[in-house]
Order: structure tokens, then sequence, then C-alpha cells
């Protein structure tokens, strides 16, 4: 068979599996895009789905029209589970083999990143030559000093998952199951590592992420991203983020302001992303900045206990339209039982000082099929609601103006790496109830808007969330029948509610415990139990020498 040609530089195709207004509203996605073409001997080109970029000649390249066979790699960023279905087509339409086992030398590297990969692979592993387990700045140099695309593709790989921590070769490990389906061991087959660290940065201070590229047609079309955090110390029991970014690590107020310097020659629009700016220490000073260089501000997150005089100053200048505030549940019992370290009182509090401060409307994310979620719960969100709704009308009576509350109301899904990844998720009839309960008791309630998400994409995400490598599977299968599941589920012998509505056992092996991601899982299986008897937690303290959760341990 022949051998791809060494041709001097490392072509790489870097895939978004979804949209092209989704793809370059995403910040990693774009980092990613610049650190490989800021590398000498790397070019970087970008796809994304749906079938606008499918050409006739399969998928092909936005910047030079190239086929996907006529890469060196073609890396996958992947940050939603739900995508996983646009990979195997895309691949498909691409003539390469969509299975890892059937590509050839002179095949491109087929490689996966981004926080779906690190939090649980499993699910697409068969279609991957490997995965970057972690974050990408960590990894791409080590990575890019041994690739050669000239050599065996066996060796390489070999000689990778050896020498780069991060990296994650699928086929050089078995799974063997019990007979009641779930894992019995997890092995490697090949002289390769059989734990492998989520790679980590220990110090954001050393680069700065933010926009590369403002194109029109996106999300964030004029806004300059900047990336001040990562983790969250919170501890909310549901949140992926908070718990597999962990430590909390914040940029220096230094390297923040300089990125802003650089956003303010671009754009007025200045977004601060992270999974809890408001808690950035130094948030205020970062605020008065903005307002000093005459920028409009906005934030990814606010939580409703940290809510400064200067952050409402700098709010109510930036003449934000919408704030969005997650109370994520109505009663005061669900509300300890996610552990999200706020009262109700606080939230109502909240709402009456932002639109005290001029914001005329509202959103509220909210979620239903929580764990040990009673009817009483899913009411309380209804009220919460209504009394949020009265703080408003009173508030908004000296501003002269009413605006409109919406309520965004999710379905959960439990998330590896989270104390509630041991627990089952809803039925689909049972979250369509609670969702019809919250709709029915705003309804009358002018000035109110609800928006809920649809639970049969909720149920996928809960199966490719917490899945092991046999549902790559249906995936296939669902992809031959262009994405009808319900035929899917019937024509497969495997059972989605295994996954999905099952509470797993408490010592049972998940298919992603062979990542090493910092978070102890006994930590989280305390926490877990802690949420069951409605106890909270308090916060991760930032510390270094704190061994509370064990995040800190990595170093
Ligand atoms: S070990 Fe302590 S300081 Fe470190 S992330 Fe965990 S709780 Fe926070």
């Amino acid at each position: 068979m022949v051998r791809k040609a060494w041709r001097g530089r490392i072509s790489v195709c870097l895939v978004y599996p979804n949209s092209y207004q989704l793809g370059m509203s995403n910040l990693g996605f774009q980092t990613v895009y610049a650190q490989l073409n800021q590398m000498d001997h790397v070019v970087c080109e970008r796809a994304f789905v749906p079938e606008s970029h499918l050409g006739s000649k399969g998928a092909v390249s936005i910047e030079s029209g190239k086929t996907f066979g006529e890469f060196d790699i073609i890396a996958f960023s992947v940050s939603f589970e739900n995508d996983f279905p646009n990979i195997l087509n895309i691949l498909r339409s691409s003539g390469i083999p969509w299975l890892s086992d059937h590509r050839l030398d002179f095949h491109p590297l087929i490689v996966g990143g981004g926080v779906a990969c690190f939090s649980n692979p499993e699910p697409i592993a068969p279609f991957f030559d490997l995965f970057f387990l972690g974050e990408s700045e960590g990894m791409l140099d080590e990575f890019f000093k041994l690739y050669d695309p000239a050599e065996n593709r066996h060796d390489c790989m070999v000689k990778i998952a050896r020498n780069v921590p991060g990296i994650y070769v699928p086929s050089f490990y078995k799974v063997n199951y019990h007979d009641n389906g779930t894992l019995s061991a997890f092995d490697p087959i090949e002289d390769v590592p059989k734990t492998i660290p989520k790679i980590r940065i220990k110090d954001l201070s050393d680069f700065s992420t933010t926009s590369t590229l403002l194109t029109g047609d996106t999300t964030f079309a004029d806004t300059f991203l900047i990336e001040v955090s990562r983790g969250c110390a919170h501890g909310c029991r549901f949140c992926s983020a908070g718990f597999i970014y962990r430590p909390p690590r914040f940029r220096p107020l230094i390297l923040l302001a300089e990125n802003m310097t650089t956003g303010a020659c671009l754009s007025n629009q200045v977004g601060l992303l992270g999974a809890a700016v408001s808690d950035h220490p130094d948030i205020e000073k970062l605020c008065s900045l903005a307002h000093e260089k005459n920028l409009q501000l906005s934030f990814s997150s606010l939580r409703a206990d940290s809510l400064s005089d200067e952050l409402i100053r700098v709010l109510k200048k930036s003449r934000i339209k919408t704030a969005t505030i997650a109370p994520d549940a109505g009663s005061q019992r669900m509300l300890n039982v996610i552990n999200k370290g706020i009262t109700s009182e606080q939230i109502f509090c909240a709402v009456e000082t932002l639109v005290a401060a001029g914001i005329p409307n509202l959103k509220l994310y909210f979620m239903v099929g929580l764990p040990t979620e009673t009817t009483e719960d899913v009411q309380a969100i209804v009220t919460m609601c209504k009394k949020i709704k009265h703080g408003f009308l009173k508030s908004s009576r000296p501003q002269k103006r009413i605006g409109e509350i919406t309520v965004s109301l999710n379905s959960f899904v439990p998330k590896p790496v989270t104390p509630f990844q041991w627990a089952a998720m809803d039925d689909i009839s049972t979250l369509k109830k609670k969702i019809k309960t919250v709709k029915d008791g705003l309804r009358k309630i002018p000035n109110v808007k609800v928006h809920a998400d649809m639970p049969r994409w909720a149920f996928l995400q809960g199966l490719f969330s917490r899945a092991d490598r046999r549902v790559s599977a249906l995936i296939d299968h669902a992809v031959r029948n262009q994405e009808n599941w319900p035929k899917t589920f019937k024509e497969t012998a495997l059972n989605p509610d295994f996954y999905v509505l099952r509470e797993r056992f408490e010592d049972e092996i998940f298919p992603w415990d062979f990542i090493e991601h910092g978070v102890d899982k006994s930590f989280l299986l305390k926490e877990y139990r802690r949420a069951l008897n409605e106890k909270t937690s308090p916060p991760c303290p930032i510390n270094e020498s704190c061994i509370i959760c064990g995040a800190c341990k990595m170093g």
C-alpha cells in the first residue's frame, strides 16, 4: 500500500461537527485553530457540518476546498455530545473508513478533542484513531514534535501514546463486561499507560484565550470574547464544567487588561467568559477598565450572590438589555440537593437589583428532572417565577417600562465526573409532564415566556454522555437510518434505557474511569450521598494545599 509522502508541513483540517455559526462562536474551536496555525510546520484549515460544506467530492475544507482525504490529520473539536452522529455523517461522506481499525497508512489520522471527548470519549471511540484528553494548550506542542505523517501509522500512534501525556488511542485498550452489562475491566493491549491523565494548564497567566476572528453570521459576531477563568468553586452537583475544570483558575488582571486593549481595537463590545465570571477576584477593576475604555461588557454568567455595586454600575452603563440568572431549581430543598449555594431570597434580591439598574429583560434558567425531584419541587419553579415577576414589576415601575421574563427550562442530564454521575435520568414522558406543569402554571402570566428543550434530545444526550463503546454501533445504525432514533432503537439489541434511566451501582466501573480527571471518585460519591440527604457542602476554598476533592494533588 502506498504510504503518504512527507510534504514538509503537516496539514490539518479542524472540523466543528455542527454549523459554521456555532463553530465560529466557540472560543475553544477558535483557539485551537489559532494555535495550530502559529506552529511553523503546521497549516490548519476548517470544516463544518452540515451539507453546505459537503460538496459532490464529499466533505471539503472552507479555506482551499480540499477533500478530507488530502489532509494528514482530521481533527474534530467536540463540545456537545449531541453532535456525535454528525461526526459519523461527515466521516462517511468523506470516503474515509469510519472505523479506525479499517484505516490504512495513507488515510488521514482522525483525532478528537474538546470537552465532550475528555468527559467521556467511549461512545465514539471506535471512530477515532486518538483523542486529546484535556486542555489543548498542554498537549499540541508535544504531539506535533513526535507526529510524522510518513511513519507507519501503528508505530507512530504507539510512540505518541507512550510519550505524550493525555493522548488516548482507543484501539490499544480492551473492554470487558459483566453479565449484567456493566464494565468488568478496561485494560491496555499494547505497552501504553493503563490510565491517562487529563491534561490541565496549571497557570493560565502564560497565555490568553480570546477571539481570534470576528466574523459576521455568528452568535457573537461583533463581540470580542475573553476567557477570564476556568473551573468554578461553587460545586453545583449537576455541573460538568464546575468539576471537570477543577481547580478553579483565574487569569491575572494585567493579562486581561492587555486582552481588553486588543479587543478595544477591534470592537466596542467585549464578552467575558468563564463558568462564574463574577467570581473573578478583580472583576470590579476589570469592569472599571471597560468603563474607562468606553466598552460595552457582557458576561457569560452572573451569580445572584455576587452582584456588587461596581458590577451593577457597569451593567447599567453597558446598556445590556437582558440579564441572565440561573436559579436552576425552584424550591430551597432542591437548591440544597444541587448544592447551588444560594437562597431563594438572594435570587429575588438579585432580580430587583438588576431591574432597578435599568436592565429591562430577564432570562432565568431552570432544570426539571433533577435527582429526588417531587411534584412540589416542580410546582416551586412556577411559584418562584411568579414571585420574581412580582419583584420585577415593582422594580420596573420607576423605569416606566416593563420588560419580559424568559424562562428557559432544560431537562437534567447526568454528566460524567459530577456527583450526579450515578443518578438515573427521568424518562421522556415524565420530563414532558414536568415541563407541562411549568408551562401551564405560567401560561397566563403577562410578559413571561417559557422555552423548554425537547426531552427526546435530552434523552439522547443522556445516552451519549455516560455510554460505553458498544453505543458506537447504535450511532452507526442511527446514521444509516437518517437518524430515525425510534426505528434504530427497535432494530438494535442494545437497550438505551440501561444507560439513561438506570441509577448506577456505587462500586460500578464507569467507561470514563480510565481518565485521571483529577477529582476523586470517592469525593464525588460522598457528594452524591449528601445530595440524596439534602445536605449542602461548602465551596472549594481554592487553596493549593487543600486535599478535599483531589484535584489539586495533580499539581
Ligand atoms: S482540592 Fe480543594 S482547593 Fe483543590 S479543587 Fe479540590 S476543593 Fe478546590
